[in-house]
C-alpha cells in the first residue's frame, strides 16, 4: 500500500521533507509533528488515524 505524500503540512503549511517527520491519516492528509501532536493523532479534517510517515530508508529496507 502506497500512499500519496505531499510536501506540506495540510494544517498549517509547513514543509515536510521526503527524509523529516511527518504523519498521514488514512486518507492521505498529510501533518507535520506540532500539528499531530495538537490534534491527538487523529485527523481532524476525516477523522482517520494518523500514522508515522516512513522515511525513505525505512521504506527501503522493509516491507512489512
Ligand atoms: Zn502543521
Ligand atoms: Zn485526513
Amino acid at each position: 500500500m502506497s500512499l500519496e505524500m505531499r510536501a506540506n503540512c495540510e494544517r498549517c503549511g509547513a514543509a515536510t521533507p521526503a527524509d523529516g517527520e511527518a504523519w498521514i491519516c488514512s486518507y492521505e492528509c498529510t501533518w507535520c509533528r506540532g500539528c499531530r501532536d495538537s490534534c491527538a493523532g487523529i485527523c481532524p479534517n476525516c477523522g482517520g488515524d494518523l500514522t508515522r510517515r516512513p522515511t525513505r530508508i525505512e521504506e527501503a529496507q522493509g516491507d512489512a
